[in-house]
């Protein structure tokens, strides 16, 4: 009987730690998080799947500050409202996105699939991080992912995000389905230069092939939210990683 409880109470213990690989993927159950022996340097010790987050080279997030100017393609974005679902995973406030909006960079089109925060900001320019960072999470028909990143810096309150955040839900891994259409356009800064390199996940399992771009121009975000947004998933940044053979390239 005791051995039994025992078990159960591990297995609770494991949900309530979660470990619901989120952010940007696929759902396994281990228990990666942001601090001490959870934390970023231990990723690739905690699951065979998750040795990337060390041995890759051409991992995210990245400092972006030595990016030389190059001949990009630009990003068309074509976001529609939509009706949305907030989940708490644990590692991030995740929204995900049914509507039918779409970014196209060359030929290639990628499916908005969910956007989620990170604070303070993943990327750092001149290895100073934002106040709050916004990943917008694309697919193409190929399953290969373009991440477009916003960085929030701390002014006005985002009207956008309201309905969001009074959304969060409390308990780990509920989705909340907002009755408020979303407009996920409101959430681009208005100036469209980005940078981009390639990158990885940044949450375990820390797979490659991403395509990143990013915001030069960052939005606001109130000291207020950036509060109540890490009251619900606590700092959530993982630290800078290095470029390698890789270099940033900014659109203008
Ligand atoms: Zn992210």
């Amino acid at each position: 009987m005791r051995y039994m409880s025992s078990v159960v109470g591990l297995a609770s213990l494991c949900m309530a730690l979660n470990v619901y690989a989120g952010a940007e993927g696929h759902g396994k159950e281990v228990h990666w998080g942001y601090e001490g022996e959870h934390g970023p340097a231990h990723w690739a010790e905690m699951k065979a799947e998750f040795k990337q987050c060390d041995a890759g080279l051409e991992q995210s997030p990245v400092d972006l500050g030595d990016a030389t100017k190059g001949d990009l393609a630009k990003i068309e974005f074509s976001y529609q409202p939509s009706a949305v679902k907030v989940l708490n995973n644990g590692h991030t406030v995740q929204v995900n996105y049914s509507g039918d909006s779409s970014i196209k960079i060359g030929a290639q089109v990628y499916k908005l699939v969910q956007f989620h925060f990170h604070s303070p900001s993943e990327n750092t320019v001149k290895k100073k991080p934002f106040d709050m960072e916004l990943h917008l999470v694309h697919k193409n028909d190929k399953g290969e992912l373009a991440v477009v990143g916003v960085f929030m810096q701390g002014g006005t309150a985002n009207q956008t995000l309201e309905p969001v955040w009074a959304n969060i839900p409390k308990e780990i891994n509920k989705e909340a389905t907002l009755t408020a259409q979303i407009n996920v356009a409101e959430l681009l800064p208005a100036k469209r230069s980005f940078y981009h390199f390639k990158g990885s996940l940044t949450t375990p399992p820390c797979s490659e092939g991403v395509q990143w771009f990013v915001m030069k121009e960052p939005t606001t975000v109130s000291a207020e939210q950036v509060k109540s947004f890490v009251a619900a998933v606590g700092n959530n940044a993982r630290p800078v990683q290095a470029l390698n053979q890789r270099s940033v390239v900014a659109s203008e």
